[in-house]
């Protein structure tokens, strides 16, 4: 089994570190692959605060020993699909495979591109972002699409990137919501300054 975790990673936190744990203890997959887009679909239009490198080397930074870090989307031009990820995994390393996202994103996902392939090749396995969300509906629409949705609601850790950004900006201290060598790499290189 190989689970894929996309997203910008602008920057990665301890958020997206717990999830991925999360994930491995439930499903304990034979490949963690953690993939941060060149460009998301969903925010052309925003600015991202770091190079596609820099979040490429954070991420390796902070999944050290728990996921694989993939360069694919980065390398390849233009927006990055996850239909186009799962297809270029899928031919080289056939599998069965399951998509990870976090709740905000399961919400969204009957509007992403080629949703109906996504959930017609991939399993869905989902994190929640807050304590006492509801993600039953979320889960029925995917079901409803064909899909298979695993949940994982037990203990929430609530940080966005967006947050961070502003904490970052605004020289507030992010210790605990950032793995530590993120941090050094963040402040070495004074990004979201
Ligand atoms: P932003 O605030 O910039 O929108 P983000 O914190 O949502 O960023 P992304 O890189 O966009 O981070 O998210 C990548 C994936 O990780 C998405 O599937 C998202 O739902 C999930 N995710 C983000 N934060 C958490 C969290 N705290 N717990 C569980 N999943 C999360």
């Amino acid at each position: 089994m190989t689970v894929l975790f996309g997203g910008t990673f602008d920057p990665v936190h301890n958020g997206h570190v717990s999830a991925v744990r999360k994930i491995i203890d439930v499903l304990c997959p034979d490949r963690m692959i953690i993939m941060p887009a060149r460009i998301n679909p969903f925010k052309t239009g925003s600015v991202q605060c770091a190079t596609a490198l820099q979040r490429l080397e954070m991420c390796r930074l902070a999944f050290e020993g728990s996921g694989e870090v993939s360069d694919l989307e980065i390398h390849r031009e233009g927006v990055s699909y996850t239909i186009d990820t799962l297809e270029a995994l899928m031919a080289c390393a056939p599998d069965e495979y399951y998509l990870a996202v976090g709740s905000d994103s399961l919400r969204s996902l009957p509007a992403w591109h080629r949703a109906e392939d996504i959930v017609r090749i991939a399993n869905v396995v989902t994190v929640s972002r807050r304590c006492g969300e509801d993600l039953l509906p979320y889960a029925r629409a995917i079901e409803d699409m064909g899909g298979k949705v695993t949940l994982i609601t037990a203990d929430p850790f609530e940080v966005s990137s967006t947050q961070l950004r502003w904490m970052l900006s605004n020289n507030e201290d992010a210790a605990g919501l950032i793995p530590d060598k993120v941090y050094d790499y963040i402040k070495k290189n004074r990004i979201y300054q």
